[in-house]
């Protein structure tokens, strides 16, 4: 059982959140890593990866991800995992969409009506370049429409645990202002939720939170705390009819 995820529906969407609970990896990824390029073992994994459909239920086939912190999308139409992708969009009832995250956001985005699901993976660099708009832009293109959107942002770490370089937080500024802030050490920090929610308001879709902060809440991975460690993820899928 996957005791600390978080899962919900919408219609005929269905999503789940996970945490680190209830997988079979063993340290420094145990227990329920999703992902294949961080060195655990690919049989592990894909037992992870069982555990977290089974709890989904609706989903007859997993469609994942390779993150690359870019801004490519696939639109997906059959089981596979993804090269060099930070995002998955489908209209394929009963397919799945895996979207990895330790620190990093998970993403999950849905229009009930046109049947158009995605999965994003979203760090500072995704914030900068827009791979959530580089999403909705691929929603829209296959019948979605923006202000009907809704989406759920994941587990992730938080402002005042994030500090950051300050070039790195004038960048951010110019693309997100409220999404930089200070830490208590008086650095600047980014927020990445704050900056993500801000973006997709600025194109009518209103977003929000699901779970804490990863680096803070020793339930869920965090890149930032632990170094070589496991990915959570956020799943999403269409009923099939
Ligand atoms: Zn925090």
């Amino acid at each position: 059982m996957l005791t600390g995820s978080e899962s919900g529906r919408a219609g005929a969407v269905r999503w789940l959140f996970t945490d680190r609970a209830g997988g079979v990896s063993v340290d420094p990824y145990s227990s329920l890593n999703l992902a294949t390029h961080v060195g655990d073992a690919s049989g592990v994994v894909s037992e992870n990866r069982a555990a977290g459909l089974t709890l989904l239920s609706g989903a007859g086939a997993l469609a994942s991800m390779r993150p690359t912190h870019g801004t490519g999308v696939a639109v997906v139409t059959a089981a596979g995992e993804s090269e060099d992708v930070d995002a998955l969009v489908t209209t394929e009832p009963g397919l799945a969409l895996l979207a990895l995250g330790a620190d990093c956001v998970p993403v999950v985005l849905f229009d009930l009506a046109a049947g158009v699901v995605g999965a994003v993976h979203t760090g500072w660099r995704g914030l900068r370049d827009d791979v959530v708009g580089a999403a909705l832009s691929a929603m829209l293109g296959l019948g979605a429409q923006g202000q009907r959107i809704e989406a759920l942002l994941g587990p992730a770490i938080c402002g005042p645990c994030y500090p950051v370089p300050a070039e790195r937080a004038q960048e951010i500024e110019g693309v997100a202002p409220p999404a930089v802030g200070t830490c208590k050490d008086g650095q600047p920090s980014i927020d990445l939720r704050v900056g993500i929610s801000y973006r997709l308001a600025r194109r009518g879709v209103s977003a929000r939170y699901v779970g804490g902060c990863t680096a803070e809440d020793s339930r869920y991975f965090s890149h930032r705390r632990d170094g070589i460690t496991g990915r959570q993820g956020a799943f999403v899928v269409l009923d099939r009819a």
